[in-house]
């Protein structure tokens, strides 16, 4: 098995100063029933949803907060058969590798990435952990990894090829947790058992990505969790951090992005970055 270590109390990736910017990445669709998305949300309608990621970028590195699909996986006919066998649910992406080519095209180095903040392991936030063998620190909860290593599986959503793979250097953390300077992961349990959102304090605001605590902007001011949890025994924990959630965003300065919302502003025209000269 993957082998995983803690990380030390107190530790910050060294990075120096505050996060300068948040660069967005689209990399892939998905096809989502909107009450899988939000509880109470009609489940004959279908929404295209797109698979989020960003990169935080400091004056000497960048930290990359989830990672989208394998594309791997992907593109190979048999290994694409094996592990998407859904009635409704699949893997929308354009030519190429959107991962490499939104880095290559924001001007990121893969030699300045510093570490990688993993939400929680369903096969849309896991994907690109192919790139990081003999790479830096990915951080998840340690309840996460602890589902991940023991009952996830295709059921799930989770492939376990995605994360069960040598060189990776796996940390656990527990709860909430300052990862680097001005970016701190917040336990956002519930859709998974160690699912983590993350703080990142900009200079003109913080954003704090739900991920999947919150799939649609509507799970976050209306407080309403999204319809899918691991297990039943979950459900409170995703109230909870729903709940959590849409407090922050009612505070001065926070502004909470969900993870896969098609009308957030965050996730249109994301290829602007590439061509404004403003960079957000
Ligand atoms: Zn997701």
């Amino acid at each position: 098995m993957t082998p995983a270590r803690d990380w030390p109390a107190g530790a910050l990736l060294p990075l120096t100063g505050y996060p300068q910017r948040v660069v967005r990445f689209v990399l892939g669709y998905e096809p989502i029933p909107e009450s899988m998305s939000i509880i109470g949300g009609d489940r004959n309608r279908v929404l295209l949803e797109p698979v989020t990621a960003v990169a935080v970028v400091y004056a000497d590195g960048w930290v990359l907060l989830d990672s989208g699909f394998n594309i791997d996986t992907i593109r190979d006919p048999e290994a694409r058969a094996a592990h998407y066998n859904y009635d409704s649910y699949t893997a929308v992406v354009a030519p190429g590798d959107a991962l490499k080519d939104q880095v290559d095209a924001a001007g990121l180095l893969w030699a300045d990435l510093a570490g990688c903040g993993i939400s929680h392991v369903h096969a849309d936030h896991v994907g690109g952990l192919r790139l990081l063998e003999d790479g830096p620190p990915i951080f998840f909860q340690r309840a996460e990894w602890e589902f991940a290593t023991t009952v996830a599986g295709l059921e799930h959503v989770v492939f376990t090829d995605d994360y069960l793979r040598r060189g990776l250097d796996i940390v656990l953390i527990d709860g909430d947790t300052d990862i680097a300077p001005g970016l701190q992961a917040l336990d956002t349990r519930g859709h998974t058992p160690g699912h983590q959102s993350f703080l990142i304090k900009l200079p003109s605001m913080s954003v704090v990505l739900a991920c999947d605590a919150a799939d649609l902007r509507a799970n976050i001011t209306g407080a309403r969790p999204c319809g899918w949890t691991a297990t039943p025994a979950l459900a409170a924990h995703a109230q909870a951090s729903i709940t959590r959630l849409h407090n922050l965003d009612a505070e001065d300065g926070v502004e909470v992005w969900p993870g896969h919302d098609p009308d957030w502003w965050a996730w249109n025209n994301v290829a602007d970055q590439w061509t404004s000269d403003t960079g957000q």
